[in-house]
């Protein structure tokens, strides 16, 4: 099959390592973004905008209402964390969210 010496694989592996170091390029930058976006998010959840006075941010990081507990609250489970406190009964949300108000 091998015409003038050189076979398809040949002619076709320089064209293949150039497509994926390219590829590992474009993946590179991209990892290294969504890395970074994450870290700061993270960073963002952890500070909590009490932290920061002054600066604003497009969300506001809000702990969960169970005293004591660092996590991010939850609206749509009335301000208690999904991973934790979701499931608390009802009376026991209603009293840590009237505590919460009261600080
Ligand atoms: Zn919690």
């Amino acid at each position: 099959m091998a015409r003038n010496g050189r076979s398809v694989e040949d002619e076709l592996r320089p064209l293949v390592d150039r497509f994926l170091a390219q590829v590992a390029r474009v993946m590179e930058r991209h990892v290294t973004q969504e890395v970074r976006r994450r870290l700061l998010d993270e960073v963002r959840e952890r500070l909590g905008d009490g932290a920061r006075p002054g600066r604003s941010s497009r969300r506001p990081a809000v702990t969960c209402y169970f005293p004591g507990c660092r996590n991010l609250a939850a609206p749509r489970f009335g301000m208690f964390c999904a991973a934790l406190h979701k499931d608390l009964p009802a009376a026991q949300k209603a009293k840590h969210r009237a505590q919460h108000s009261a600080r």
